[in-house]
Order: structure tokens, then C-alpha cells, then sequence
């Protein structure tokens, strides 16, 4: 196993750790080492097996669990029969998808994010954004398309949080051990770790490039914490969407600049270069010079070019939500830019400027990504309409429905949020070829065939499991805070098997109003406790570390968590993360979500709600305008009835309880038996 890289006399030299693992057991190195084995659940199931307990405490990590594990215990592994035949079949249809060919005859594309959300385990992502990035990786690998993937790598990501006793959400760093990341050096032909610079204000900031693979394709991450760095600049890399706005142009340097560098040093010459969100928009800058360095291309001719050959999506429909700097401290990062294009400053700024001549107008990196793209796309159709009127005013001489500005509906990866019981389901309900064509109606209509009972008690299993692990996971948390042993008690008591579990777990951005529910305690508090039919909501999500009202919103709600209308009725759930998303969405009766329309771009984790029989309530926005038909969810209604935003949240409140009260909740009770034995 190659362990990490030390200075010596000036020449790095390699260390090799000693492999713990007896030879038998490689290949479970060799799985641990792909990220494939988190989407396949044969290999989840199989690392589980080992250790489950250590393999929770371990983050869900199997490079880290393999580290962890004893001789004795490895010896019992290769002594395991069962075992040892499942490794070998596991192992053998991963070397079958890994073995599949390419098909290169659409040419390869690259894929820019500023984070991805892949698994638990890998730091790198905060919220939708990275989810929807991460699955787009995997989609791409078991589609077996060319494409290849530019981003930075976290030593500590975003912040871990949890909750102190009065409901205000702490921070935590921790350092990731990129030993124990399923990350390798990218080489030259020379054997040596492949490094690129970029100039920041003056000083040259030198990156390594590591190479993260996703089934069949890879993902190129650049860290700067290295030797060859000044203590300043290898903190570049440390956190995601950290520090102040300066911080945030020099992380948007190395992504958009560097990474292209990164790929050229690879040799690559992608055909397409795709900017998830605006943050790696610099990129186009370093495209267009390297056609006027290398090809001696004029600087309109190279422009046509780069604009042929990429696309942005952009994600927010809120202008304040676009990154931009002051002129002033864009100078510094790039002004150096002008000399390789031969343009003025005044130009070269007037790619993010709509009035070119309004030198206090913000530089925005979106308006660059638009200005260096052929093609724009919203994640959902409502979206694509808001961004359409968003960007209006770059164009002024056009309508806003003229503008090339389309929409390409966010989706998840099915086998990633599946829950197992329900992919075995599906598969055998289905037959062979669905999960190669998992949008075919024909499919998904035999659906009708299982019987009702059976979906029942599917879900039902599914929330047991998901209550089962709140029940442990609040024992531990209230325990840690110190909140007094009656009310942890009290808490845990209620949480009743029979109860309509409703559930909420996002991003802590103001817009989602998680508050919005408690608009009208006295009804909400009637409403959850209803002794035949009790209701629960689950809470989860971080706000921003910079903001504020996100964490009044998160302490708004811890507080009524021991208020004694709600204990055991309205809990929240520290440090959302990933795998709490997968119990949640599979495990809850309802999927609730109310954003302030039309604030939500696209959203997601509804979706993932969706594929395991949740039902979806939520306001008319993003994905749902597409999703909901009667039937087959709730919806509160698209339109903006006032202008004034607190009148609107009381109504949306009153159409929440209305909704829950006259439809939800009695549909609900006609579907469940009672389960008259309380949990606890
Ligand atoms: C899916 C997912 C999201 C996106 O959820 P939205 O409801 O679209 O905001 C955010 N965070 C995590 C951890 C997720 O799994």
C-alpha cells in the first residue's frame, strides 16, 4: 500500500507501508480503492460483514476499516468460507464492469465542480450542489461515457457539526488521513507526482494532482498542502467554501486555472469542458490562452472556440448567490491574463460585467461562465425560466424566453439511494435490462403487480430501522450534551412505531424556511399529538458557518425539541450527512420541503425520497413543478399570493397544517394497522 511522501535531501522518495492484509484478502484492498463498491450493495453488504460496528465507527470507510483490522481477525475472514465466496464474487463482477470498454466516439468531456459529494467518507462537498455532482460521476461511470473530472482536495472539507445544549451548532475541523482515502498519486511517464502552479497575487502556489476513481472513471483532485508551498497557501486546499471572498478567488483560481494546467499536464485534450456552477469559470481564461500560446490563435478566433466547446449549468436562481469580486482585487489574480490574451484590463473585465464601463460593478463569475459558453442550463424547467429573466439584462436587446438559456432537470443515482429491499424489488418484479434502462415506462408500470401489503411492509421495516438508529443516535447525542436522564427518557419513549414520520433534512439556507412549520405552535402541537395517530418530524441540516439566520433557524428548532408539547414529536438530528440522508429518505413516511418559490433551483433529495415509496409534500417548486401529479404526492401551490413575505408564510403554514390535517394524515391511518406496543 503506498502510504505518504516524505522530503529527503531535497528528492521525494516513497514510502511503502507494509500491507496488513494477508495475500487472500487483496482483493478487498483492491475494492476499497474504487469507489464502485459504494454503489454496488453486494460489496456495501460485504464490507459491513466484516465489522459492522467498527464499519459505522469508521465513517462508513473501508480503507479505514481494513487499516483497523486485527490479524486474527483477517485470518478469520480467509478462514470464513461464505466469506471468502462472496469477496470472490463481488470481486469478480467489479473486474467485469471495470473490464467493459469505453465508448470514445463522442470524445471525452470534462466536468468542473467546486465539490462532490460521493460518499460519507469523502469530505468534499457541503450540500445539493456536490450530491448532484457526486451521482453525476457515478451515472457517468456505469453509462461508461469519456468524461473526466476537476476538483479540489479538502484536508478537512466542511465543517462537522453538532449541537450544544442550547440548540448553537459547533463547528468541528477534522483533518481527513488521505491514507485512508481511496486516492493515488498521478504520475508522469518519469514516475513523477504530477504538479501544476498558478500565480496568486504575486506568489506562485504549487498543487499536486491525485487521482480519485469512480467505477470507470476518474475524478483529478489538486492539493496544495504541500512542502513546496508557504504555510499561507497550503491552507488553500484545507476547507470548502471557508474564509473570506479573497480566499474564495484564490480556491477559484486553482480550480478553473489549474485544473485545465492539470489535464494538459495528463496529456488530456478534452473535447468539451463543462462548468458545474460558476466557480471554475476561470477556466475559459486559461483555455483562451493556451490557444493564443500554442496555437497563435487571434483572441476573437480562440474565443469562438472556447465558447463553441462549453457548457455551465448554473444552480442559483437568487443574483446575491452568483460569486463576484471588486475589481480592485481581481487585478491582483489576474491581470497577467492580459498580456497572454492581448486584451486590455477593460476588456478582460467586461467577461463579467454587464455594463462593461461600470468600474463598481461586480465581477461575476457567472456572467463569465455565460460570456465563455455556447450553452446555458438551468436545473429544472422553472428554473430554466428563472435563469432565463436572471440573465436578461446581459442581453438586453432580447426577450428573456429569446435566450439560450435551456434546462436540464437535476436527477439522482438510483443505485446509490435505493434502499436494498427495494432494488431487490424492483429487480424482481422488473426482470433483467432495468437497471440499464431505468427510465423505460414499461418497467416501472408493473409496479401495480406487487401487492399492496407487501409495500407496506417494506416501508414499514425501512422505518423501523430508521427509528431504531434515531433512538440510538439521540441516546448518544443528549447523553454527550448533557441534557437531564428524564428527558432523554421522555423523548426516546415517544417516538412510536405507528407514528406518520415526516421528514425535513437539507442545507440550513433561510430560503427552505425550516421554521415555517411552527408558524402556529398551538396548532402544529395539536397536530402531533393526536394520541391514535401521533406525528413525528425529523430535523436535520447545517447552516453555513457564516450564516447567522440559518443557525437562529437550527436553534429555533433544537429548543422546541424539549418543549414538552413536542419531546419525542419535533427532533433534530445533528451532522447531516450523506448516510443520514439514505435512512431518512428511505425511511420516513413524507417528504416534506417548502421553500420560498421560486428559490428552490431544482432539489433532489425528494427524489431519492421517491424511489423508496416516500411520498412527497412540498411547495410547487424546482423538481416538483415536474414530479407531482394528484395522486401521487401533495403540493402547496406554485403561486406567490402576496408580495409581503410574512403574510405568504403564514398562509403557506395554514395550507401545511390544513393539508396534513384534512388529507395526509387521515390517508395515512386508513393505510397502517396501529402498532399497539410502544417502542423504547
Ligand atoms: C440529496 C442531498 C442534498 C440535496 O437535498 P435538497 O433537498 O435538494 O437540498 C443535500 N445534502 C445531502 C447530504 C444530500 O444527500
Amino acid at each position: 500500500m503506498l502510504g505518504n511522501l516524505t522530503e529527503n535531501g531535497g528528492k521525494l522518495k516513497r514510502i511503502f507501508i507494509e500491507p496488513k492484509l494477508p495475500a487472500g484478502l487483496s482483493p478487498l484492498h483492491e475494492l476499497a480503492t474504487n469507489l464502485w463498491w459504494s454503489w454496488n450493495h453486494e460489496a456495501i453488504e460485504l464490507f459491513h460483514s466484516i465489522d459492522p460496528e467498527l464499519f459505522v465507527d469508521v465513517n462508513y470507510n473501508p480503507l479505514a476499516l481494513l487499516d483497523e483490522l486485527s490479524m486474527e481477525k483477517a485470518q478469520a475472514l480467509l478462514d470464513d468460507g461464505t466469506f471468502t465466496r462472496k469477496l470472490k464474487s463481488v470481486h469478480s463482477a467489479f473486474k467485469k464492469y471495470i473490464d467493459e470498454p469505453k465508448d470514445d466516439s463522442q470524445g471525452q468531456i470534462a466536468y468542473f465542480c467546486m465539490e462532490y459529494g460521493l460518499h460519507q467518507s469523502l469530505r468534499l462537498y457541503s450540500g445539493g450542489l456536490g450530491v448532484l455532482a457526486g451521482d453525476y460521476l457515478k451515472e457517468i461511470s456505469d453509462r461508461n461515457v469519456n468524461v473526466v473530472a476537476v476538483g479540489l482536495l479538502y484536508r478537512y472539507g466542511y465543517f462537522q457539526q453538532s449541537i450544544s445544549l442550547h440548540g448553537e451548532q459547533i463547528h468541528q475541523l477534522e483533518a481527513a488521513k488521505f491514507t485512508q482515502l481511496p486516492i493515488l498519486p498521478v504520475r508522469d511517464a518519469q514516475g513523477t507526482w504530477i504538479k501544476v502552479y498558478v500565480n496568486l497575487s504575486g506568489r506562485t502556489v504549487w498543487a499536486k494532482v491525485w487521482e480519485l476513481r469512480v467505477g470507470r472513471m476518474s475524478l483529478y483532485l489538486l492539493d496544495t498542502d504541500i512542502d513546496d508551498n508557504n504555510w499561507e497557501d497550503r491552507s488553500l486546499t484545507h476547507q470548502l467554501y471557508g474564509g473570506d471572498n479573497e480566499h474564495r478567488l484564490r480556491q477559484e483560481v486553482l480550480l478553473g486555472i489549474g485544473g485545465v494546467r492539470a489535464l494538459k499536464a495528463m496529456k488530456m485534450e478534452p473535447d468539451l469542458y463543462h462548468l458545474n456552477e460558476g466557480h471554475a469559470a476561470f477556466l475559459g481564461l486559461e483555455r483562451l490562452a493556451n490557444y493564443l500560446r500554442d496555437k497563435h490563435m487571434p483572441f476573437d478566433q480562440a474565443l469562438e472556440i472556447v465558447r463553441g466547446t462549453q457548457l455551465f449549468t448554473t444552480h442559483t436562481p437568487v443574483p446575491a448567490g452568483h460569486d463576484s469580486f471588486p475589481e480592485s482585487l481581481l487585478r491582483d489574480y489576474l491581470f497577467e491574463f492580459t498580456n497572454t490574451l492581448g486584451i486590455s484590463w477593460e476588456q478582460l473585465v467586461a467577461l463579467g460585467r454587464i455594463h462593461p464601463g461600470d468600474s463598481n460593478e461586480l465581477f461575476s463569475m457567472s456572467h463569465l461562465a455565460i460570456r465563455t459558453s455556447l450553452e446555458v442550463n438551468g436545473v429544472s424547467r422553472l428554473h430554466g425560466e428563472v435563469s432565463q429573466k436572471m440573465f436578461n439584462d446581459l442581453y438586453p436587446e432580447y426577450n428573456y424566453a429569446e435566450l439560450y438559456v435551456g434546462y436540464v432537470t437535476n436527477g439522482v443515482h438510483f443505485p446509490t439511494w435505493v434502499a436494498s429491499e427495494w432494488l431487490d424489488l424492483y429487480q424482481e418484479t422488473f426482470g433483467k435490462g432495468f437497471l440499464s434502462d431505468q427510465t423505460n415506462h414499461k418497467f416501472w408500470s408493473k409496479i401495480q403487480d406487487v401487492p399492496a401489503q407487501r409495500i407496506m411492509d417494506l416501508r414499514q421495516q425501512l422505518k423501523k430501522r430508521l427509528l431504531d438508529w434515531v433512538r440510538q443516535q439521540l441516546q448518544t447525542d443528549l447523553t454527550r450534551r448533557g441534557e437531564n436522564p428524564r428527558t432523554i427518557f421522555e423523548i426516546i419513549k415517544a417516538i412510536r412505531e405507528d407514528a406518520l414520520v415526516i421528514g425535513f433534512a437539507r442545507r440550513f439556507a433561510t430560503y427552505k424556511r425550516a421554521t415555517l412549520l411552527f408558524s402556529n405552535e398551538k396548532r402544529l402541537a395539536d397536530i402531533v399529538n393526536n394520541t391514535d395517530r401521533p406525528v413525528i418530524f425529523l430535523f436535520a441540516g447545517k447552516a453555513h458557518p457564516a450564516d447567522k439566520g440559518g443557525q437562529e433557524y437550527i436553534q429555533f428548532i433544537y429548543n422546541t425539541t424539549t418543549n414538552p408539547d413536542f419531546k419525542g414529536k419535533v427532533i433534530f438530528l445533528e451532522n447531516y450527512g450523506m448516510e443520514m440522508a439514505k435512512l431518512l429518505t428511505q425511511g420516513v413516511d413524507i417528504w416534506l420541503n417548502n421553500p420560498t418559490r421560486p428559490k428552490e433551483a431544482s432539489g433532489t433529495s425528494g427524489m431519492k425520497a421517491v424511489m423508496n415509496g416516500v411520498m412527497n409534500f412540498s411547495v410547487l417548486d424546482g423538481w416538483w413543478c415536474e414530479g407531482y401529479k394528484p395522486g401521487a404526492g401533495w403540493a402547496l401551490p406554485e403561486e406567490e399570493t402576496y408580495p409581503d413575505p410574512a403574510l405568504q408564510n403564514e398562509l403557506d403554514a395554514e395550507t401545511i397544517y390544513n393539508i396534513l390535517e384534512s388529507d395526509i394524515i387521515p390517508s395515512f391511518t386508513n393505510a397502517t394497522p396501529k402498532v399497539s406496543a410502544n417502542a423504547g
